[in-house]
């Protein structure tokens, strides 16, 4: 996951596209950057690390001048994340002089057989991350009008993408033709914004609504355009946006996050039945805070009380965010401490938005047992991950997966708990309300992949690799 914001017709529009960085933070910490254009020239500010750090002590007025500006938080999910080179936005100067920059949410499924081609075809590649192909599709489209070219580059591209590009004149922005990540717009101050939750819109006070999947919008000084790419019957929303990725006051897919979050949690505790005795000592907990909202209506479901047994540092960043595996488990340990008091000889009633590697259950795990934890009880309020996600969620491959091989029983031995509870994919669709399965993606949790690894026709392809 990414986060990206964006601003057209907007005084100072950097320092707004900054501040929406800023609260779109938790979508990812590794690398921020900002483009913005004066009408004259394209500006462009990016390093690693935090909004807050890349652009700390700037000067917006001075080196990121305009009213037009998009913006990037980088998690990296394709190529190398430690690449100076794959920090967006990416900026390309096309034939014309014409002057683009780019920034992506979300993985294309067939960038290697359109970079292998692009590269038979002469193209240099600067990163390994899959934005940029996008960059040089729209490049070498045969069309002379930028709108154009980006709509014969979708023709090309298969996967996740929600999109914020700039020139000098006008700002776009698309949504795949499946939704598989969301973006939201509102009109402000005589402008437009744009982000990838209503969290960063609510600074301004603005309600938000949905760049639909498969439409492309134009906003130049003559006004805005929305036209549609491509049209899908279904659409393939991520259902983690909902269990994970988003903020819970944010609504997500024109639906609330803390809401969906509150069902999930209910629908955990209705697989528990306690007698009155069992209920005494029990305690639920969450795993902050991530999944906070699920333990609360956990255990208002389950009628045992909700305590704050698991202290979160949070200086020490999101634990999965670390890329290596060493880090992450040494990331747990600096970022979660058990309340001796809370937990000590109590049933607790852990709950966790999900499992994904393991590593955190296990880390927990052992932190609550040596705090004298009588007996733990994992609770995961969404369905065992048991295929890789190819459209932006950080799993790569079966084998890091805990559930992609285990049994349920399997991974209880090996996290060490008395019992370990997840919900269905059923009860995520009823908690989606999307019974039909017509609106979510849930692939990571039943491996049927929504879409055929259908390959781009040659045709096409040859055009491009002019
Ligand atoms: P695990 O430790 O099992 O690999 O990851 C599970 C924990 O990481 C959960 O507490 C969950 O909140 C969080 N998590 C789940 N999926 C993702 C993801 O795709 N990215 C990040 N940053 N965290 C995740
Ligand atoms: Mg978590």
């Amino acid at each position: 996951m990414c986060g990206i914001a964006g601003a057209y017709g907007v005084e100072n529009a950097a320092v707004v596209v900054s501040q929406m960085l800023k609260l779109l933070q938790h979508r990812g910490q590794e690398a921020a950057g900002i483009t913005s254009s004066d009408g004259e020239h394209l500006f462009v500010h990016k390093g690693s690390g935090l909004a807050d750090e890349v652009f700390y002590e700037f000067d917006f007025e001075k080196d990121l001048p305009g009213t037009s500006a998009i913006g990037h938080l980088r998690y990296a999910t394709s190529g190398d994340p430690g690449s100076r080179e794959s920090i967006q936005p990416l900026l390309a100067v096309l034939r014309h002089d014409q002057e683009i920059a780019l920034v992506h949410n979300g993985n294309l499924t067939n960038d290697r057989p359109l970079r292998e081609r692009l590269q038979e075809g002469g193209a240099i590649f600067r990163s390994q991350s899959d934005t940029e192909i996008f960059l040089h599709l729209v490049a070498r489209a045969l069309a002379s009008e930028l709108p154009l070219k980006f709509r014969e580059a979708f023709t090309a591209i298969e996967g996740a993408y929600a999109m914020l590009a700039i020139s000098k004149e006008a700002m776009y922005a698309a949504v795949d033709p499946y939704g598989f990540r969301p973006l939201v717009m509102a009109e402000y101050k005589g402008g437009w914004i744009f982000a990838s939750e209503t969290c960063a819109l609510d600074l301004f006070r603005v309600v938000g609504k949905q760049v639909e999947p498969g439409k492309f919008i134009e906003i130049t000084k003559k006004g805005i355009r929305t036209t549609t790419f491509d049209e899908q019957e279904k659409t393939r929303h991520c259902s983690f946006e909902h269990i994970y990725f988003s903020r819970p006051d944010s609504k997500v897919f024109g639906k609330s996050v803390y809401d969906i979050r509150v069902g999930l949690g209910r629908q955990l505790a209705r697989k528990f039945s306690l007698t009155s005795e069992e209920r005494e000592n029990a305690v639920a907990i969450a795993v902050p805070d991530s999944s906070n909202i699920e333990a609360l209506a956990f255990a208002k479901e389950l009628n045992v009380p909700f305590e704050f047994g698991i202290i979160r540092n949070h200086y020490s960043g999101r634990t999965f965010i670390t890329p290596k595996q060493k880090a992450r488990e040494l990331g747990v340990r600096m970022k979660f401490n058990v309340v001796t008091s809370v937990v000590a000889g109590r049933d607790v009633y852990i709950v966790d938005d999900s499992i994904v590697r393991g590593t955190t259950a296990e880390k927990v795990v052992r932190l609550l047992r040596e705090a004298g934890a009588k007996t733990i009880h994992m609770c995961i309020a969404s369905p065992p991950v048991v295929h890789p996600c190819h459209w932006g969620i950080d799993t790569h491959s079966r084998d890091q997966l805990a559930a992609a091989e285990a049994t349920v029983e399997e991974i209880r031995v090996r996290i060490g708990v008395e019992t370990l509870t997840y919900l269905t994919p059923e009860d995520l669709q009823t908690e989606l309300k999307d019974q039909t399965g017509m609106q979510y993606c849930t692939t990571c949790f039943t491996g049927t992949r929504p879409i055929a690894g259908k390959l781009i026709p040659s045709e096409h392809l040859h055009r491009h690799s002019k």
